[in-house]
Formats: structure tokens, C-alpha cells, sequence
């Protein structure tokens, strides 16, 4: 028999933001569809109606979207599925494979004491009873195998072994005719044709129970591999105070979803020393098996050098419309004139910034408007020798080519004239040119301003020279 084609899936549940352990799910499945030739598909496990909301799905959908993890068809939507849940369910019960239970709560609560005392899983007495009446509430339960073991081939885990006396009958239809959650995972990855689970490793058990209803219904089981979860950088599992969990949080904090797809992919796998690769590498060179059994700790730092990476080699035009709503998010307006400018001086300024917030704050000299407020600090430099110095240096500025490397042989000729270092006048024309805002080298600063700007600030501060 040939192999079926790969299929994988992300199936979240509904009830909050999308977390960066689920968007790293996502994506090692998206991969390893894509490594293998197969198809990436999404399922929204809504099964649970009290605790899935619409927001938390168009959270998801916007998440996975930003990233760029976006399924190889429609997504399927599991509460459309019920009957079909419930009809698979009527095919074990035919199959004597699963059994009407009338336990009451109280009934089982004394049951489940039992059980516990005794170090098994609770056994209902009606697996091997015949209701009087058959219509009185009940729920349709699993009928689990008392003795041997249920294995797994984790992909990634290895072998993990369960002894059945110890997995209980789980209820597969609720008194109210609802599925419950293990049925309806196994009913529709079954039908959707997944032959590969990627998920987090806090579905192990689940797997052991979702491997004895295919084993039921007389289905392949799919390949799983459990991944670890993401934790804090202090190995503590992620939390708020670790600064950030939501997809959308790394967004807000200037990160690109292109980086966070390469760091995200990076956490708890890996090639080698590359720490830096293009979608279609990592698609080449994931495989599931390579995921690294012990939890991946998220490394701000790392984080921040792969986006400054990204961020070098970004369009500038794009990055213009991120800072653009980085400053539009502070309340900032962008001085008009700026605008079409924006690309320009991106390029000119991104150089070191790790996030689009990064880039904003480089942004905030040019930002400033004429005359400028100096700082204390310039004003103490700006004594009558530095004065008049500056006054001669404007005269260069003003005939010089806005070129960088003829800015730089500019101040270093200036120096040489003046027979000192730069140091005696760089910081206070750094001072003048800026306000004091933080500022880079001097040649990308008055590239940045433009002649007329720079001129213009420099009368500012010096006075204007008088009128011809
Ligand atoms: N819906 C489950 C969750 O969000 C995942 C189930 C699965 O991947 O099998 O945790």
C-alpha cells in the first residue's frame, strides 16, 4: 500500500488570543505539509459552545493571517460537524465498541472514589447491563479495554506506553447529545484524511484515548508528534510577566511577522547553526522528528536580532506604513512633510533597530520642530568659541555634496582646518541638529535633516547670520 499524502493540521479552540505556543504549532505543521509535498489544514474545535466565542476566532484567523500561516483550504468548523460526531458515535454503540451509562452525578462521584482507592480508571457497571428503560438520561461512554497497553510512536517523544485499566471509558455523547472533545478530534481527523498531528505535549493523554477509538472504529491512526511548550526565559512557563504571549502582542511591539515565523520556527527546532532562513529553507529542512524533546525557552534577545535582520533587508516603503502606526498608536501626528520622506529616512536610520518602535524612536530628531528647544547640555557646550566654529562649519554645509562619505571628508577637512578634533564642535552640532534627542553619527544625521533643514537649524541656535 502507498503512503497516504501528508496532511497535517492546527485545530485551536476558541476561547482566548492565539498564543505563540499555538502559532508555533501551526506553523511546524505548515512546514512539514510543506517538506513533504502535502497539505496544511485548519479546524476550529468550537465543540465546547460555553467557552468559544466568535472574538477568539477572528483572533485566531487574524493571528495566523499576520503570520502568514494560512491553511491549504477552508477551515472546518467542528460544531457544524455534531451529527456527524453523533452518527459515528451510533456506529461504535451498533459495534458494541461503546454502551449507554445511567450513572447519576452522585453515583459517580462514589464510583470515581473507588476507582481511585483502587488505582484504576473508573469501569461503569452498566458496560454489561441492559437498561428498563432506555430513554432515561444517560450518556453513551467509550468501551475502553480493561487489560494490555495502548502505545504511541511519538514523532517526537519516542515511545509512550499506557496501560489500558488505567485509561477510563470515556463518555463520547453527553445526556444533552452533545460530542465531547476526544470523539470529535478523532471523527474529524479521521474524516479530513490527517495523517500527521502536530500539537502540544499537553495532549499526550488524550493521544493514548484518541489512539483506542480509531483502534474502535477500525481507522489507521494518525502519526502524532507532541511538541513541548514554550517557556519564559527563566524556564517558568509563559506567562504575562514574561512580557508577551499573543501573537499580536509581538506585532504591537514592532516585531515582522516575517522574523517571528524564522524565531518562532527556530524555538525548539533547528539546522545546525543557522539561525537565520528563508521560508522555503525551513520548509526543505523541517522535519517533526527534529523537534527537541525538552521545552524551548523564548529568547528576547534572539528575537530581537533575527527582526533588526529582517527589518534590514524590509522594503522601506512597507516599514514607512508600520512606523507610520507606531507613531498614529502614541498619538504622534507626522509632521506632513515627512510623509513622502519617511522611506527615505528609514533607510538612512533603521540601522540597529531591532523593532519598528526602535525605528520610531531613531525618527524623533527629525520629528522635532523648528527653533528647537536645546538641552542643557548642548546650551553648555555652545560657548562663543564653539559658536563661531559651528558658523564656519555652516559655510561648508551649505556648499558641501549631501552625499555621506563627502558629509564625512566635509568634518574631517573642517577638523584639519581648525587644527582640533571633532570633538570640540561634533557634540554640540549633534546637540543643535538634534534638540538632544538621541541621534546617530553626524554624516547620517544631516543627511537625514536635508541642507536647508540642518542650515536652518543651525541659524536657530547660532542666530542668523545677517542679510547680505
Ligand atoms: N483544540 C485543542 C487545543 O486547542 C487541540 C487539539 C488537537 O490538536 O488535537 O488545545
Amino acid at each position: 500500500m502507498s503512503p497516504r499524502p501528508v496532511v497535517t493540521r492546527f485545530a485551536p479552540s476558541p476561547t482566548g488570543f492565539l498564543h505563540i505556543g499555538g502559532a508555533r504549532t501551526a506553523l511546524f505543521n505548515q512546514l512539514y505539509a510543506r517538506h513533504t509535498g502535502g497539505r496544511f489544514l485548519l479546524r476550529v474545535e468550537d465543540t465546547d459552545r460555553e467557552r468559544s466565542t466568535d472574538a477568539a476566532v477572528a483572533a485566531i484567523f487574524e493571528g495566523l493571517s499576520w503570520l502568514g500561516v494560512t491553511p491549504d483550504a477552508e477551515p472546518v468548523f467542528q460544531h457544524a460537524r455534531a451529527d456527524r460526531h453523533r452518527e459515528a458515535v451510533m456506529e461504535l454503540l451498533a459495534a458494541g465498541r461503546a454502551y449507554r451509562c445511567y450513572l447519576t452525578v452522585a453515583e459517580l462521584e462514589t464510583m470515581r472514589e473507588q476507582a481511585r482507592a483502587e488505582g484504576r480508571a473508573i469501569r461503569s457497571p452498566w458496560r454489561d447491563r441492559t437498561p428498563n428503560e432506555p430513554d432515561a438520561p444517560h450518556v453513551i461512554r467509550f468501551r475502553g479495554p480493561l487489560e494490555g497497553e495502548t502505545v504511541l510512536h511519538d514523532l517526537v517523544k519516542g515511545e509512550i506506553r499506557f496501560r489500558n485499566i488505567e485509561l477510563d471509558d470515556l463518555v463520547l455523547l453527553r445526556s444533552d447529545g452533545a460530542p465531547t472533545y476526544n470523539l470529535a478530534v478523532v471523527v474529524d481527523d479521521h474524516d479530513m484524511g490527517v495523517t500527521h498531528i502536530i500539537r502540544g505535549d499537553d495532549h499526550v493523554n488524550n493521544a493514548a484515548r484518541q489512539t483506542l477509538i480509531y483502534q474502535a472504529f477500525g481507522w489507521e491512526v494518525p502519526a502524532m508528534g507532541h511538541i513541548p511548550l514554550i517557556h519564559g526565559p527563566d524556564g517558568a512557563k509563559l506567562s504575562k510577566r514574561h512580557g508577551a504571549q499573543a501573537v499580536g502582542e509581538f506585532a504591537d511591539m514592532g516585531y515582522l511577522p516575517e522574523a517571528m515565523r524564522n524565531y518562532l520556527t527556530r524555538l525548539g527546532w533547528g539546522h545546525g547553526d543557522d539561525e537565520i532562513f528563508t521560508d522555503a529553507q525551513a520548509a526543505d529542512w523541517f522535519d517533526v522528528a527534529d523537534v527537541v524533546k525538552s521545552p524551548a525557552r523564548l529568547d528576547w534577545q534572539k528575537l530581537g536580532f533575527i527582526n533588526a535582520h529582517y527589518l534590514k533587508v524590509a522594503d522601506d516603503v512597507r516599514l514607512a506604513a508600520l512606523v507610520a502606526r507606531v507613531f498614529e498608536g502614541r498619538g504622534e501626528t507626522l509632521p506632513a512633510d515627512l510623509v513622502p520622506r519617511l522611506p527615505g529616512l528609514i533607510a538612512l536610520l533603521k540601522e540597529g533597530a531591532k523593532t519598528t518602535l526602535d525605528i520610531a524612536d531613531a525618527l524623533a530628531f527629525v520629528m522635532r520642530r523648528r527653533p528647537l528647544t536645546l538641552d542643557e547640555r548642548t546650551q553648555g557646550l555652545l560657548t562663543p568659541e564653539v559658536r563661531s566654529r559651528l558658523g564656519r562649519l555652516q559655510g561648508r554645509i551649505a556648499a558641501a555634496t549631501f552625499e555621506r562619505t563627502a558629509l564625512e571628508g566635509e568634518i574631517r577637512a573642517f577638523a584639519e582646518a581648525e587644527g582640533v578634533g571633532i570633538g570640540k564642535f561634533g557634540p554640540a552640532l549633534r546637540g543643535v541638529l538634534s534638540g538632544g534627542a538621541t541621534a546617530p553619527d553626524l554624516a547620517t544625521l544631516l543627511l537625514a535633516l536635508g541642507r536647508e533643514e540642518s542650515l536652518a537649524r543651525l541659524d536657530d541656535a547660532l542666530g542668523a547670520p545677517p542679510a547680505p
